[in-house]
């Protein structure tokens, strides 16, 4: 048996980050946050009632996210990826039970994420009544854009949101209609988990998520954020 020395984990500690759309300073992540079903439209099409059921949440690391241009290599253990494009905000003040009416002073900036979902393997945790870890994270289950600054764009509160494989149109919906907007969103994460700067949370897809496969080119995007646009490579 080979013994490891201590001095081998002397590597440079690496903080996970996201670009800041036209800034050389990057986003350093601390945070993956995700919303599920909070669009009605893609609550049904999963098999669920969509009537403001609360929001529920669940995470990802850090180190899945994937920057936008990036090939997503086909993860291991799943014959069944799906693509699931969504608004991400950043946030850049923390706090805990923040209120709804104040909920926007603590977001950064918005970005345009996917949330890659190995779909069998969460059906089968679903199916087992076990976590959602092992449909959701997984290496390179977060790609996303470059941090758009609020400073910049506003808060964008409508605005298409929609995904194209291989330039076919399959995604398409409104961030207007989500069910919970983002400061409620904001609002009800902060009740569970004290939000600090650089947490991110994924906002939820609309209908027609699907399967991808390896030589896939992903092209999606949120009107008045941005784009982000992923290649499917082959598993590692
Ligand atoms: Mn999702």
């Amino acid at each position: 048996m080979t013994v490891q020395s201590p001095e081998s984990f002397l590597f440079p500690p690496t903080v996970p980050s996201l670009a800041i759309s036209d800034s050389a300073v990057r986003f350093p992540v601390r945070r993956v946050y995700c919303i599920g079903r909070n669009y009605a439209d893609h609550a049904r099409e999963m098999g669920h009632d969509p009537d403001r059921e609360p929001p529920f949440f669940f995470t990802k690391q850090p180190d899945s996210l994937l920057p936008d241009g990036s090939v997503f290599a086909y993860p291991q253990a799943s014959a069944e990826v799906h693509h699931e494009v969504e608004m991400v905000v950043a946030i850049g003040r923390g706090g805990a039970e923040i209120p709804v009416e104040s909920a926007l002073e603590h977001v950064f900036g918005y970005a345009v994420g996917l949330d890659m979902t190995r779909r069998d393997l969460q059906a089968e945790a679903k199916r087992a009544g076990r976590p959602w870890e092992i449909g959701k994270a997984f290496d390179g289950a977060a790609p996303c854009s470059a941090i758009v600054p609020a400073a910049r764009i506003g808060h964008p509160s409508s605005g298409a949101i929609w995904l194209e494989v291989n330039g076919e149109a399959r995604q398409r919906g409104d961030i207007g209609d989500q069910i919970w907007r983002v400061p409620e969103l904001i609002a009800h994460l902060s009740r569970y988990f004290a939000l600090e700067a650089g947490d991110v949370i994924f906002t939820g897809t609309p209908a027609g998520v699907g399967p991808v496969h390896v030589g896939d080119r992903l092209h999606g995007g949120v009107d008045g954020i941005g784009t982000i646009t992923i290649e499917v490579g082959a598993a590692r």
